[in-house]
């Protein structure tokens, strides 16, 4: 294992909880050179406004199943009739250099981490009612009632997952939730494994005989 290798922390969320916000928050407190988030490969087409190579990896079905059958693929998953993948290539080079790495992904990338990464480290953000959720959800009144009862119906079920995480944070309060966050990401830091690591020659010195 390499001295100072990062955690590799799983957030995971139904839409409407403020997932990206709070990944984007918390990386534009901590830095880059503390905390970074993976990007993924999709075959989902790109929202407006959203960068190739910087938001996703926006590939093809035929592209996707090809990297599959080439092993790039750390966890994948169809999340509601799409393919997200991490590869990789996403996560490694970071974690070696001691950085934490974010994986904003679902329940099924999640249970496929666990099994792989033993100190993972999982986080499911909650919005504080169904109420706030809906309204969250509900796009300035411009979508029907049927569109977004799927999409409370796609929550539910991505929500229905929490009791397999590590850690529950509700954001009711933006704030409040960074802070849990932060604290989260601090926590990982802290686990024996990594201080192991970073403080082995304190270790020794602190431990030597007849000192
Ligand atoms: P969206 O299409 O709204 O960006 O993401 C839809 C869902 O796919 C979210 O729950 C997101 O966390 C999940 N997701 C994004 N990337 C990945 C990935 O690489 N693997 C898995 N398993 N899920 C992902």
């Amino acid at each position: 294992m390499t001295a100072n290798r990062g955690s590799l922390i799983i957030v995971s969320a139904p839409s409407g909880a403020g997932k990206s916000s709070l990944i984007s928050a918390l990386i534009e407190a901590l830095g880059t050179n503390r905390v970074q988030v993976s990007v993924s490969h999709t075959t989902r087409a790109p929202r407006p406004g959203e960068i190739d190579g910087q938001h996703y990896h926006f590939v093809s079905h035929q592209e996707f199943h090809a990297l599959i059958e080439q092993g790039v693929f750390f966890e994948y998953a169809e999340v509601f009739g799409h393919y997200y993948g991490t590869s990789c290539q996403a996560i490694e080079q970071q974690l070696n250099n001691g950085i934490d790495v974010m994986l904003d992904i679902d329940w099924q990338g999640a249970q496929q981490i666990r099994k792989q990464v033993n100190d993972s480290v999982s986080v499911f953000i909650l919005p504080p009612s169904s109420a706030e959720l809906e309204s969250r959800l509900r796009n300035r009144g411009q979508d029907s009632d049927e569109i977004i009862a799927g999409r409370m119906a796609k929550a539910q079920a991505e929500m229905s997952h929490f009791n397999e995480y590590d850690y529950i944070i509700v954001n009711d309060n933006f704030e409040h939730a960074l802070a849990d966050m932060r604290n989260v990401v601090a926590s990982a830091r802290l686990r024996l494994a990594g201080q192991l690591q970073r403080h082995k020659v304190m270790l020794n010195e602190l431990l030597a005989e007849g000192v």
